[in-house]
């Protein structure tokens, strides 16, 4: 009936305004497209695009901080330890299926086979990457020496970085905050100012109300989203290189890639949450749909972060101390499709370069693709750079990234897809691993009202 039709749309008027959005910003890049416009014309076409990407990106560091801190700081720390523990063993545990899928898809399909005439090696000049290099570098960006130039420097790969710049164009994205050293500082402040007692109420009143008010502002900017979206999908489209160019290796390996992402995204994570929660996991999954669109959009895992919250929080009422813990942490170091994509880009090259690898590479490569995916940041094309220390781990040559970047830009945006969707699916089961301590602080919370 009418009503119900009414109540409907009421309900679901983001979602449907997104889906709008996306269906007319395909359509109005295909019909732009012949058109052939110069790069300042695409600029000026995509700049309500590259407006929405400005705001969500502004918005990540306060939210990020005041998140964490809030949320550690209002559970006691037995109940965030445990907490934490089942967040990082869901973590690790869906990363690794991830490079398992991305492992056997690759090798089954074997999109590089035996191409090269002359198998290029190793240029030997760098100093191949270690894979402890690698990890101590992780673990050197868990704590930043400078708090304030964590707050807009990037992750810094030391080992990595001179070669970085030669092979590939380190996408000059703005924005980028060394997210983990904050998710690493908040998390320890708020466990500290969580165990003052009285001392500590004037800063976790501060950070509370910093948090309230920043998902106002987030509630504000999803007025502008639809549009931002439109314009973010359009001007892509209007931009990208003529999709038929891309066939034979190129091809095949973008389906493998795809077929893994899927299967990940659209099974295995699923079927964990049902498992584990017995509640239908596509339900949960549409109602993150926002979410997943954004970031499609803005291939930015951080820059969705806001909206993350938002869906869970509003569509799916997840518990607020749940996602304020487990979505800031997860969006900076739970990158399944990252971390899917590392192996299955590295074993390519391996195919192109005829190189056959033996199981102890294999286990390598599955070892720093993780690694490689913790430390990529939630930024558009991150996965990239990262995967010069997967590449070099077993001598291949990183020259060969140039192989893949005429279709990055598109695997990016599904890959952090797959990482947004990997955060929400793991809220959804920590919440439920967790309900037995969220229930009996909530019960505390009212004795001691009763009390007062
Ligand atoms: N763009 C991805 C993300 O934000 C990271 C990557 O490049 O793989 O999640």
């Amino acid at each position: 009936s009418r009503k119900s039709l009414k109540v409907f749309i009421k309900r679901n008027l983001f979602v449907l305004l997104t889906i709008v959005a996306v269906a007319l910003g395909v359509i109005l890049g295909f019909a732009l497209r012949p058109h052939n416009l110069s790069l300042r014309e695409i600029k000026y076409f995509a700049f309500p695009g590259e407006l929405l990407m400005r705001m969500l990106q502004m918005l990540v560091l306060p939210l990020i901080v005041s998140s964490l801190v809030t949320g550690i700081s209002s559970l006691d720390s037995k109940a965030s330890g445990k907490m934490g523990a089942r967040a990082v063993v869901y973590y690790m545990v869906t990363t690794l299926i991830a490079v398992f899928i991305g492992i056997v898809i690759v090798i089954i399909i074997r999109p590089g086979k035996g191409s090269r005439d002359s198998p290029v090696v190793s240029s030997g000049t760098i100093e191949p990457v270690q894979a402890v290099d690698a990890f101590l570098d992780l673990i050197r960006n868990m704590f930043p020496p400078n708090l304030v130039e964590a707050c807009f420097k990037q992750v810094r790969w030391t080992v990595v970085c001179e070669m970085v710049e030669e092979t590939v164009p380190v996408s000059g994205s703005s924005g980028g905050v060394n997210a983990l050293g904050l998710v690493v500082f908040s998390m320890c402040f708020g466990l500290v100012i969580g165990n003052m007692k009285q001392q500590g109420q004037a800063l976790r009143d501060f950070f509370d109300c910093l948090n309230e008010a920043i998902m106002r502002l987030v509630a504000i900017i999803i007025w502008y989203a639809p549009v931002g979206i439109l314009f973010l999908i359009a001007g892509k489209i209007v931009e990208m290189k003529d999709l038929a160019e891309v066939g034979g290796q190129l091809g095949m390996y973008t389906v493998s890639v795809i077929v893994g992402l899927l299967i990940h995204g659209l099974l295995v994570l699923p079927l964990l949450y049902f498992l584990v929660t017995r509640k239908n996991p596509y339900s949960f999954i549409g109602s993150l749909l926002q979410a997943l669109i954004t970031a499609l959009g803005t291939s930015s895992s951080s820059a969705t972060l806001p909206i993350t919250f938002r869906c869970l929080e509003e569509n799916n009422h997840v518990d607020k101390r749940v996602t304020r813990f487990v979505l800031p942490v997860g969006a900076t170091i739970n990158m399944d499709g990252t971390a899917l994509y590392e192996a299955v880009a590295a074993i390519f090259i391996a195919q192109v370069n005829d190189m056959d690898l033996n199981f102890g590479q294999i286990l390598t490569i599955s070892i720093t693709a993780t690694a490689a995916s913790i430390g990529a940041a939630g930024i558009p094309q991150a996965g990239l750079v990262t995967m010069v220390i997967v590449l070099t781990s077993v001598g291949l040559p990183t020259e060969d990234i140039t192989l893949i970047i005429a279709v990055d830009w598109f695997l990016d945006r599904l890959r952090t897809t797959t990482n947004v969707l990997g955060d929400s699916l793991g809220a959804g089961i920590v919440e439920h691993l967790s309900r037995g301590e969220l229930q009996s602080q909530d019960a505390e919370v009212k004795n001691s009202v009763i009390e007062e």
